[in-house]
């Protein structure tokens, strides 16, 4: 027996299977990640179900759920919000579908957290009413959340060979894969991975703890550094996509 659930969430995959279903990955409040099928979804007319089913429309979905089964059935389909302003915006686009790549890739089923779900549609929020040409900015605060709760959370806090504090100061910050961030005194013995100016390394810890900052050109070499630390961590990881499709 299945049991009916309504569950809410952001679509972040969508495939056409066989000749008229879709299949869609769900990044949901109740469940973490879950798979979700809609049969006959591409047979139903633009006004129903299929048009509603679109990667990052935010949606309601009622499901008939059963634990054994892989994929779940969706009976029906309710839209929350479709973000115009993102869908017109390529800017706006590329951020959030490399937000839902982020969420596909990582997210596993059954991981429920409800601090990553509500920052996740803050973000979409806020990149649908952002019109300040802040895409980057506002990537890079939610990209470094998103580590944060993924259990590979950077220490901007101290050196991570010594263990003093770092200081914003300093002309050269290394970073190192394995141990983070190293001050001045370390980077002489250790290897680094990454090496941070003094202008980038106060960028990049402003965004972590929320300050503000002034619009930089170094913003995407922020976005480079994060994707190869999460690379090295997760070697099957090849970066996002996104990115570089637009
Ligand atoms: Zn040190």
């Amino acid at each position: 027996m299945s049991e009916i659930k309504k569950i809410s969430g952001i679509i972040i995959r969508k495939i056409p299977f066989s000749d008229s279903s879709l299949i869609l990955s769900l990044y949901s409040r109740e469940f973490g990640k879950i798979s979700l099928i809609q049969k006959g979804a591409l047979r139903q007319s633009k006004t129903k179900t299929g048009s509603k089913i679109d990667t990052l429309n935010h949606v309601e979905v009622i499901i008939y759920y059963k634990d054994s089964r892989d994929m779940q059935l969706i009976k029906e389909v309710d839209l929350v919000d479709y973000y115009p302003s993102i869908k017109g915006n390529l800017e706006k686009l590329k951020y959030s579908s490399a937000i839902a790549e982020l969420l596909n890739f990582f997210i596993l089923e059954n991981y429920e957290n409800e601090e990553l779900f509500l920052g996740t549609i803050k973000i979409l929020t806020r990149f649908e009413d952002s019109k300040s040409n802040d895409e980057a900015e506002l990537f890079i605060r939610y990209f470094l959340f998103f580590i944060r709760h993924t259990g590979f959370e950077i220490n901007f806090k101290k050196c991570g060979v010594c263990n003093t504090d770092l200081d914003i100061d300093f002309e050269l910050i290394n970073f190192n894969f394995e141990k983070g961030f190293i001050c001045e005194g370390c980077s002489q013995n250790s290897f680094h991975s990454f090496q941070f100016s003094k202008e980038l390394f106060k960028i990049i810890t402003c965004l972590n703890f929320k300050k503000e900052i002034h619009s930089s050109t170094e913003l995407n070499n922020i976005i480079k550094f994060l994707e190869q630390y999460l690379r090295y961590h997760v070697p099957e990881f090849s970066g996002l996509k996104s990115l570089k499709m637009f």
